[in-house]
């Protein structure tokens, strides 16, 4: 299985694009901005996109990539999100308003879109030409939000994405029990903006550190940091690595952790 990196900032800027990943050529999850460098070829042939939630960091391709696509497919282009999530997405982008309510066009029959609950804790088989098996994750956000663990259906280890959260320890709860291939996670914000991370349920690299110390005695896998906010990724990374040398001077658990780059493929 392989995750191309379509977006991982936290913002848009020049060469900054939104959290957005292609799972092998058939599954998306999330859909920001990054989805804009997809030839149509590449979005016509996602048949299914997993959301974390409603932000429009995560959602703002999502209504255009339909719109460019719809005519290219024949079946329903699948959403799979929490209720909350689609019904957010129905209220207030699919509401003939902001967009067209592409669930009812060209009729209800066919749609353009079809919308398909999930819940934390579900387990889920997509992909037309890769079967894979995904799991919903608890996320912890000022909307209802999840993580999502993906992998082969044949098996293997798992790609885990965090989704935006903020202190979760129902997440490692669970992904203390999966074969972890690599965890892709969020630190929004820096130390100086730790208040504002609280706030708006972000991680920054404090808390972050809070948070990989739930990770179990034994396991070791690459940790890749995502949804650095432009302004702030500079400082965010030093900070971070500053966390990571001092485990190593105080002979606590060493981590792997690496940058996520837009454009990179994950093999997982
Ligand atoms: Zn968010
Ligand atoms: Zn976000």
């Amino acid at each position: 299985m392989q995750v191309r990196v379509l977006g991982c900032s936290g913002a848009i800027a020049k060469d900054c694009r939104t959290t957005s990943f292609l799972v092998d050529s058939d599954l998306l999850v999330d859909a920001g901005t990054g989805v804009g460098d997809l030839s149509l070829d590449e979005m016509g042939a996602i048949d299914d996109v997993v959301l974390t939630h409603s932000h429009l960091d995560h959602i703002a391709a999502l209504p255009l990539m339909i719109d460019a696509v719809a005519s290219r497919r024949r079946k329903p282009l699948r959403v799979h999100a929490l209720r909350a999530t689609i019904e957010a997405l129905r209220a207030h982008v699919f509401n003939n308003v902001i967009w067209p309510d592409f669930a009812s066009i060209p009729s209800l029959e066919a749609p353009f879109v079809s919308f398909h609950d999930v819940v934390v804790g579900q387990e889920l088989q997509l992909g037309t030409r890769a079967l894979k098996h995904i799991e919903v994750l608890p996320a912890v956000h000022t909307v209802p939000a999840c993580g999502y663990a993906v992998r082969c259906a044949q098996g293997g280890p798992n790609w885990i994405f965090s989704g935006d959260t903020e202190r979760n320890p129902a997440f490692w709860q669970r992904v203390n029990q999966l074969d972890v291939g690599m965890l892709v996670i969020e630190t929004a914000f820096s130390n100086r903006e730790q208040a504002l991370a609280q706030r708006s349920l972000h991680l920054s690299p404090a808390s972050l550190a809070d948070e990989l110390a739930h990770i179990a005695p034994g396991k070791n896998y690459p940790i890749y940091i995502t949804h650095t906010k432009p302004a702030e990724t500079a400082e965010i990374m030093s900070q971070i690595d500053t966390l990571a040398a001092d485990s190593k001077v105080q002979g606590t658990k060493e981590w792997d952790i690496r940058w996520l780059e837009a454009a990179g493929v994950l093999k997982v």
